[in-house]
């Protein structure tokens, strides 16, 4: 089939298409043949006419083409393009055996660039936040239902990514049921309600699933602070595993709400308090009461949208966690994190080391932390590595 339009970059500009990067931005590209809009399917070439890659077109985007395939005799169709989800949703089959709220599809990361489609039971969630993808709405909708047996598909196209592809948000019922203000799933023996309609992101951090098992694995018998609690995912965990007792902290009154509801829900008795406050002004005061706790975590939001928010970001983190570190009793572990794409794992490893230094204890790094595997990074991708932490022990 001849494609629509042709994409032809500078001359030497090849490079990283080469290496199966799979974004193009404006200054790479000589010239656009053929007729585009958002999301035309484009054959692109090097500036002497190599095939490089299928990728789709965003004109309003400074990603200003997402690859959708390097090989040539894989021209994107919809078979090509069920294939593609069906081998993303397989992958991901190990997981019913511990949680029902998985991750099918993370966007470059699985070659679907832009397409995030998550499953809390048999609700899916689904976001388009880039130009092609937007393109495949509705072949990919009407497959849905067939490769994951899931009826009932809420959109939650609201993330910012998406305008900056120049596209309007759009949320709603796409097909079944409106879902339900709480839909409930389990994950490692914790029943957890989601709100996919309100929620952050697509309504949980499936993310930290791994995470949230980290701290169970050494919460019996402990007390617990939970920064940035959300929802409560982590203290949850922590109380199901025998956590003595847990303090948890956000600036959401309906986070906190929430939390309180699935604790019962779960039936876990621990004294639990849901503190509806700042996180740095509430550690403040514990340090200046002298309360001290064995197990800290710190999943702060995203501080740094952008690089040149890093510098502002580093100074954040790096407080938070001295006042983490001063918080901990010896013996005691910190979980802390950062979900800043801008912020490299190293460059987070050297900002909690120079809280750990000006706080003036021994700590040891036990282990890095990321998201679980259904985030899983594509090694020709790294900028999908947004979601990194540390396990430390203080000594
Ligand atoms: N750890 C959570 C996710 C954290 S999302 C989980 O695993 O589910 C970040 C949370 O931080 C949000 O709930 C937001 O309400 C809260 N937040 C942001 N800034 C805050 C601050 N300064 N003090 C307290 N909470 C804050």
């Amino acid at each position: 089939m001849k494609p629509a339009a042709t994409l032809v970059l500078r001359p030497g500009k090849e490079r990283s298409l080469i290496h199966r990067h799979p974004w193009v931005y404006p200054g790479s590209i000589a010239r656009v043949e053929g007729r585009v809009a958002s999301g035309t399917l484009m054959r692109v070439e090097s500036s002497d006419g190599r095939f490089l890659a299928w990728g789709a077109y965003s004109p309003d985007s400074t990603l200003r083409a997402r690859m959708w395939s390097f090989v040539e005799s894989e021209h994107p169709d919809e078979a090509w393009l069920q294939a593609r989800l069906d081998e993303a949703i397989r992958r991901r089959a190990p997981l019913a055996a511990r949680t029902d709220a998985v991750r099918l599809v993370f966007g470059e990361a699985d070659r679907l660039p832009g397409l995030i489609l998550d499953r809390y039971r048999d609700q899916l969630v689904v976001q388009f936040l880039a130009a092609g993808v937007e393109a495949w709405r509705e072949p990919i909708l009407a497959m849905l239902p067939f490769l994951t047996g899931c009826r009932d598909i809420y959109e939650r196209s609201d993330a910012a990514a998406r305008s900056r592809e120049g596209l309007a948000p759009r949320e709603g019922v796409v097909s079944g049921r409106q879902p339900d203000e709480a839909v409930e799933v389990c994950e490692d023996g914790v029943r957890y309600q989601v709100d996919v309609r309100h929620g952050h992101k697509t309504g949980f951090y499936i993310d930290q699933r791994d995470n949230r098992q980290m701290l169970a694995a050494l919460a019996a018998g402990r007390t617990v602070l939970n920064c940035f609690c959300y929802t409560g995912g982590f203290t949850l965990a922590a109380l199901k595993a025998g956590a003595r007792e847990a303090w948890s902290i956000d600036s959401s009154a309906d986070a906190l709400v929430r939390a309180r509801t699935q604790q019962h829900l779960n039936g876990l008795a621990a004294p639990s308090h849901w503190i509806e406050g700042d996180v740095f002004d509430q550690m403040k005061a514990m340090l200046a009461e002298g309360r001290r706790f064995d197990l800290i975590v710190l999943d702060p939001p995203k501080f740094a949208p952008s690089s040149q928010h890093v510098e502002r970001a580093a100074r954040a983190y790096k407080q938070l966690n001295m006042h983490a570190l001063r918080l901990l009793n010896p013996s005691g572990s910190l979980l802390t994190f950062s979900c800043s794409g801008a912020v490299s794992v190293d460059l987070f490893q050297k900002i909690v080391a120079g809280a750990v230094f000006d706080a003036r204890v021994d700590v040891q790094m036990v282990k890095r932390l990321q998201a679980g595997e259904d985030h899983p990074v594509l090694m020709t991708h790294p900028e999908g590595e947004y979601l990194k932490g540390l396990l430390l022990q203080r000594i």
